[in-house]
């Protein structure tokens, strides 16, 4: 088989790249490493959507089920400074929808025409300049041929090491900490952040919940903090400084699950006819959920390049299609990862004249119109090139 595009790893993005790819008639293929379709566990991890994300989804009829969110409130728990996001300061009606991973990963899976190859995975590359393609060996010693390799096999991809592309990483020495609980919270479309020297706690509504108490936690953490303690004690011992903080009792009733948080991005995310797309190309701090919608980003201005390149013509150019993505998106992505890595670094210092300057800062922006819009705006999506 010949597929137009052979894409690395079945995930979100993977999947996603895939249907807009094969609702406008392209062929595409996806090596998974794992075994089958995700076995689906418990319903514990989640995602929040920004709008943009979420008409991608909509225009492909994928709908997941979703909590909206409509306001955000983000506090220092050390200080006083505070913040409130409302989606009537961008005219939205929603500031953002949270998921659970499983379902956004399930519905995509369920929409796909495309073929899968699971338990494989893309071993060579070598490029055929005469006859304009690549050819792949696969870890089966299959072998097929391509135009375009796209890597959305997440934070480790195996495409980039093969295509030898330079990797910048750093590790936030925190671990992500996230479980679902139930707590009075009193209005169903309001998220809390805090942040405090026992992390930064983010509290969000639940999809499809008809017990409005549960709500789902991301918990991030500094690793000195964990060093001798296990993780469930940890939380067991700290959870009571976020029940004061938003006055009520927080009553933990799932698993907890933990994801050590590094930063990573590319300094080119394309080589020849391979290109990195979401995780493979970036990760950021969860702290401000965009993750995910970085990753959405990402593969509509990919999909828009290679359908425009099918529009205009039969011999596709490779170089200039990807080359006008990677425009597009390397420093929009690079843009967010150094804000967070700000925001990281000033709520992470136990200096006393920055803990000052960032109580002035929370309530100064929560003051100044312009610079809250701009925040706002760009975690909505709303700032697209
Ligand atoms: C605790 C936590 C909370 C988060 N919360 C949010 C949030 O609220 N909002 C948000 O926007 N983002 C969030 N994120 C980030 C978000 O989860 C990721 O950005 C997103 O899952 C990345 O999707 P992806 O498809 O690019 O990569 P992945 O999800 O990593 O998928 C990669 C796929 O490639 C496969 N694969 C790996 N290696 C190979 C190989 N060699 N060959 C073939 N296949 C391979 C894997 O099996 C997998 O199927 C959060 C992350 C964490 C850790």
């Amino acid at each position: 088989m010949n597929p137009v595009v052979t894409i690395s790893g079945g995930g979100i993005i993977g999947n996603y790249i895939s249907s807009r790819l094969s609702k406008n008639n392209i062929e595409s293929l996806i090596i998974e490493r794992s075994k089958s379709q995700n076995v689906i566990n418990e319903n514990i991890r989640t995602l929040t959507l920004n709008s943009f994300s979420k008409k991608l989804l909509d225009d492909l009829g994928i709908k997941v089920p979703f909590a909206p969110i409509k306001e955000i409130s983000v506090f220092d728990g050390d200080g006083s400074g505070s913040i409130h996001f409302s989606s009537k300061e961008i005219n939205e009606e929603n500031l953002s929808y949270v998921v659970f991973f499983n379902d956004l990963q399930e519905k995509l899976q369920d929409h796909r025409d495309h073929q899968v190859f699971f338990e494989n995975q893309i071993e060579e590359i070598f490029q055929d300049n005469e006859n304009n393609c690549s050819e792949l060996k696969l870890s089966n010693q299959e072998k097929i041929k391509t135009k375009f390799i796209a890597g959305c096999d997440g934070r480790n991809s195996n495409v980039a090491k093969i295509a030898k592309l330079n990797e910048k990483k750093s590790s936030y020495n925190q671990t992500a900490i996230t479980f679902t609980a139930s707590c009075e919270i009193k209005d169903e479309y309001l998220a809390h952040q805090i942040f405090s020297d026992k992390g930064i706690f983010a509290i969000m509504p639940l999809p499809e919940n008809d017990d409005k108490s549960t709500h789902t936690i991301v918990w991030s953490v500094d690793n000195e903090n964990l060093r001798d303690i296990e993780i469930k004690d940890y939380v067991k011992n700290n959870i009571s400084y976020f029940e004061q903080k938003l006055s009520t009792k927080i009553d933990i009733n799932s698993s907890i699950l933990t994801f050590k948080l590094f930063s990573h991005h590319f300094e080119n995310y394309i080589s020849g006819h391979v290109v990195l797309v979401g995780d493979a190309a970036h990760s950021i701090h969860p702290l401000a959920g965009q993750g995910i919608n970085l990753g959405f980003a990402d593969a509509d201005a990919l999909c828009e390049e290679i359908i425009s390149s099918y529009e205009k013509s039969m011999h596709i150019d490779q170089a200039l299609t990807l080359k006008r993505y990677e425009i597009r998106r390397k420093n929009m992505n690079l843009l967010m990862l150094k804000s967070m890595d700000f925001f990281v670094n000033l709520f992470g210092s136990k200096n006393l004249y920055i803990k000052l300057l960032r109580n002035f800062g929370l309530s100064g922006v929560n003051k100044a119109q312009f610079l809250k819009k701009f925040f706002i705006n760009h975690a909505a999506g709303k700032n697209k090139l």
